[in-house]
């Protein structure tokens, strides 16, 4: 079994021509008049093929991947135990519904997926196609178990774009932005956000200041679950200061609340450990993801206490294409590669190569005001260095300028000022060094 990338697909950084190129053009043009304007595009480039740590376009432009498309292709795109495992499984059966006729790859999932995540007590796990369809699950199943409705999400967070996930995400443009009335009896609570709390609120306090908001608006007697990221994603790569997520999980354990990870961006492997909690010796209740699971395959899963897990009664879970089969077989294979080729290590050997060359360009640079992050999971936030006002513009500015050189990276936070890094995995440091080359020829151009 080969663990190389496709090995036709150069991966050097490499413009053929202008970008976007005259191809993505063409196809930008069908696609405005095809596709609901509603979708949005980072990049206005067509993919034709991905492997190892670049993005080839139809222009034939191979453009280094800072992005993972969204986070999804941790162990990189088509990565090949993936290729073969749902190659194999296309060929033998595409669907039967697990709900009709049950297959042993949703099995061997579940059982992976039970053994993986934080905690050794004895678990359950349900699949889905995507993490707003998990996050809603994961809530089912709270409420199921507590008998209370209220959920509780935090400032920034961001849990999909369903309706009950619409109320969970805080921020309104553009996820929510004429979309409402949204879901009853969710309540927000104020984040650690250490870059803009100052020193003086360390995790114990910023959990105290989130505890009192939660008992005096809504009682834990009315709450059936807390969900947070570990660390935010689109909210702004936000890491809360130590000890916030412990306290808030004591809290719920104290309280009788279900403590929900959302893990749809930072698990399986992304952090430098399979799940983020393990950073901070968190055990959810339920643990909750997607994204990385199967190297871009649509699947997402809660994972939880099989006490909690099971209070739904049997036909309340599931859906059509829930843990399909080709999925399935991605997943496993990409569990495979993340333990057979040392993945977690390689997120650890990002970080370090990663946090090494921003925080030169922070000290070189005042307009980057935070630099933060675990394993392949990064940032910067730009501000005003007079008034540590987010700037936005230059977040755009800065983007723009690494895709016109052939660098994928991405913008979020809910002041959008946060430049955020998500390569794969299996990205090289050749590959890396490059894209930061770029970057920081970016921040010297623009200033
Ligand atoms: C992306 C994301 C979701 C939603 O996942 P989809 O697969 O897009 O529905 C939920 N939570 C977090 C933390 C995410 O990053």
């Amino acid at each position: 079994m080969t663990t190389t990338p496709d090995a036709g697909l150069r991966q050097d950084r490499h413009l053929a021509t202008e970008i976007p190129g005259p191809l993505s053009q063409a196809l930008m043009a069908r696609k405005d008049t095809a596709v609901a304007r509603g979708v949005g595009t980072t990049m206005p480039v067509f993919a034709a093929r991905a492997a190892g740590g670049v993005v080839e376009d139809v222009d034939g432009n191979v453009l280094i991947d800072l992005g993972s498309g969204i986070a999804v292709t941790t162990v990189g795109a088509s990565a090949p135990r993936v290729v073969e495992a749902v190659e194999q499984q296309v060929r033998e059966f595409t669907h039967t519904c697990f709900m009709v006729t049950p297959y042993e790859g949703y099995v061997a999932v579940a059982e992976q997926l039970n053994r993986l995540t934080p905690g050794t007590h004895e678990k359950r796990s349900v699949l889905f196609n995507s993490g707003a369809e998990a996050v809603e699950n994961a809530v089912k199943i709270a409420r199921a178990a507590t008998g209370r409705s209220a959920v509780v999400a935090f400032d920034h967070a961001y849990h999909g774009r369903t309706n009950l996930t619409m109320a969970l995400t805080a921020k309104a443009k553009p996820y929510k932005h004429g979309f409402g009335p949204f879901a009853p009896e969710v309540y927000r609570a104020p984040l650690s956000y250490p870059f803009r709390d100052g020193p003086d609120v360390d995790g114990g306090a910023a959990a105290r200041r989130a505890i009192e908001v939660i008992e005096k608006q809504v009682g834990p007697e009315n709450l059936a679950a807390l969900v947070i990221e570990p660390i935010q994603g689109e909210g702004g790569f936000i890491v809360p200061a130590a000890g916030f997520l412990p306290a808030l999980q004591e809290w719920c354990r104290d309280n009788g609340v279900v403590f929900i990870a959302d893990e749809v961006q930072t698990g399986f492997a992304r952090t430098g450990a399979m799940f983020a909690s393990e950073h901070e010796g968190l055990v959810p209740d339920l643990l909750v993801s997607a994204k990385g699971i199967a190297d871009g395959l649509p699947l997402a899963a809660v994972t939880g206490r099989a006490e909690i897990m099971d209070a739904a009664h049997a036909g309340g879970l599931g859906g059509t294409y829930g843990g399909n089969p080709l999925a399935c077989a991605a997943a496993l294979a990409t569990i495979e590669t993340i333990t057979a080729d040392g993945m977690i290590e390689r997120a650890r050997e990002i970080e370090a190569l990663a946090l090494a060359r921003l925080e030169r360009l922070r000290d070189a640079d005042p307009r980057i005001g935070d630099v933060r992050g675990r394993g392949a999971m990064l940032a910067v936030e730009l501000v005003d260095p007079a008034t540590g006002a987010p700037d936005a513009e230059l977040a755009r500015s800065v983007a723009a300028a690494a895709h016109a050189q052939g660098v994928i990276v991405l913008v979020c936070g809910t002041y959008g000022n946060v430049l955020r890094f998500l390569p794969p995995l299996a990205i090289s440091d050749a590959q890396l060094e490059d894209a930061f080359d770029v970057l920081a020829a970016t921040f010297t151009e623009l200033s």
